[in-house]
């Protein structure tokens, strides 16, 4: 401002001087007066350029770089840059929440205060089967027409969450699906979606499981307690007395194997995945396995006939890796099914058999009763039988193919099951090539 000021005294001295030169007072009057105008005009001229470009008229720099215009210019500009770069990180900072949300397993939509949707993420559009797009500023309970939900919203309690049943988007099917909605700001509501489908069918199985463990005990345990009191009460003779202790054995023994199952189960639950330190020779694990089928057969054929397994051993059956006990009730699981279910003149075949791209199978065949298809998906849940009474006289306790399919999937094994109803079934425990060794062909 005051350079301004000293180059404008400075002109006007000029101007007076020359005025002077020029025509005394009166050249000084009039060249001072010229020049005050011409000052003036040239400031005005400045002025209406620099507006023309506040107002975004004109492209380019500031019309002025100098003077108190200049200043005014410069100090626009660098309040627009400050603006700029301020609304440039909000938008970084609201596309990194939205990001998150986004990333979030569970389903996130963002209410107005009209309950319209305003933003929701991909899996809120999977869960309620609608368009992030299209769907924008929809009323949501046009889109979600359940009554609890209805219910729900109109309630304004949502101090819990509400769970409904529903059709997935991209024809994944139904689900169970848990909506909270929190309400922030002036009306406008956070509506948080979660898939609960897999925690109400682990609950349901867990009530399931406790319900067929304590029947699973409870018989055997009710038919022993009535032995024992008819012991107590009634006079038998020797012979009758042997008999109620035979029975009563049995059903201690019953007992006894649905409790080394489930602990067995447990065990497997519990601890860590095996890894590759162990080998152990396949041919060492058929033999034992064939040992034990011999004693089941001959112990089973004392009430039944019953059919015995053909083994087929080849030479280079090599080495598995993982736990021998574990592996080894899985394979005797397998083979004691296929002797308890196939009746006399059936087959049962039991091989291992090399796959070319290095796996190798384990196979049980047999000939027996064979499994309906309906029941194939449950057939490895815990007490899940097809013939109970059959599974009863033969020992079983329903737990076998539900440890097989555990031990399987530790020792990262596959067990494939084929079998048609009156026809026979087949078992493959399928390991992969990295648990495998097979010996160098000499
Ligand atoms: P269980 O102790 O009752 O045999 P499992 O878990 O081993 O229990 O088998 C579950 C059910 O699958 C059995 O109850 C039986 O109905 C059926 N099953 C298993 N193996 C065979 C087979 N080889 N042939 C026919 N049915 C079988």
């Amino acid at each position: 401002m005051l350079v301004r000021t000293l180059i404008f005294c400075a002109v006007q001295a000029l101007g007076a001087g020359l005025g002077w030169w020029w025509g005394g007072v009166w050249g000084v009057l009039w060249a001072g007066a010229a020049g005050v105008w011409l000052w003036f005009i040239a400031d005005l001229l400045r002025s209406a350029r620099m507006l023309h470009w506040l107002r975004g008229e004109a492209a380019g720099p500031a019309p002025a770089r100098t003077g108190v215009l200049g200043e005014v210019a410069e100090r626009v500009q660098r309040l627009l840059r400050a603006r700029e770069q301020a609304a440039q990180d909000s938008a970084v900072r609201l596309q990194d929440i939205l990001d998150a949300l986004q990333a979030t397993p569970n389903g996130v939509l963002l209410l107005d205060d009209r309950d319209r949707i305003v933003w929701c993420n991909h899996n809120a559009a999977r869960h309620l089967a609608i368009d992030a797009q299209r769907d924008m500023l929809q009323f949501i309970g046009n889109l979600l027409r359940d009554p609890d939900f209805t219910a729900y919203l109109a309630a304004q309690d949502w101090s819990h969450d509400v769970v409904i049943s529903t059709r997935l988007g991209d024809g994944a099917g139904l689900a169970r699906l848990s909506i909270q909605l929190c309400a922030y700001g002036e009306g406008q509501k956070l509506m948080l979606t979660r898939d609960v489908t897999a925690v109400e069918q682990a609950e349901a199985m867990r009530r399931d499981f406790v319900a067929n463990v304590s029947h699973e005990i409870r018989t055997p345990l009710t038919v022993l307690s009535g032995f024992v009191e008819t012991l107590q009460t009634l006079k038998l003779d020797a012979d009758e007395e042997a008999r109620y202790l035979a029975l009563m054995a049995q059903q201690a023994e019953r007992m006894q194997r649905v409790v080394e199952g489930l602990l067995a189960l447990s065990r497997l639950e519990a601890s860590p995945p095996p890894g590759t330190a162990e080998w152990l020779p396949v041919a060492g694990l058929l033999g034992r396995c064939e040992q034990e089928a011999r004693a089941l057969h001959a112990l089973l054929a004392q009430e039944q006939t019953l059919s015995f397994p053909h083994w087929s051993r080849p030479e280079d059956a090599g080495e598995v890796a993982g736990v021998p006990a574990e592996l080894h009730s899985a394979l005797a699981n397998l083979v004691g099914n296929a002797i308890r279910y196939t009746p006399a003149g059936g087959r049962i075949e039991v091989q291992w058999n090399w796959q070319p791209d290095g796996s190798a199978e384990f196979l049980v065949r047999d000939t027996g009763p064979g499994i309906d298809a309906e029941h194939l998906p449950r057939i490895t849940e815990r007490f899940y039988r097809v013939d109970r009474s059959r599974s009863r006289d033969t020992g079983g306790t329903g737990l076998g193919l539900a440890i097989v399919k555990h031990v399987a999937q530790r020792h990262g094994a596959q067990l494939l099951i084929d079998s048609v109803a009156g026809k026979g079934s087949t078992f493959r425990l399928v390991f992969p090539a990295m648990r495998l060794r097979r010996p160098a062909k000499s």
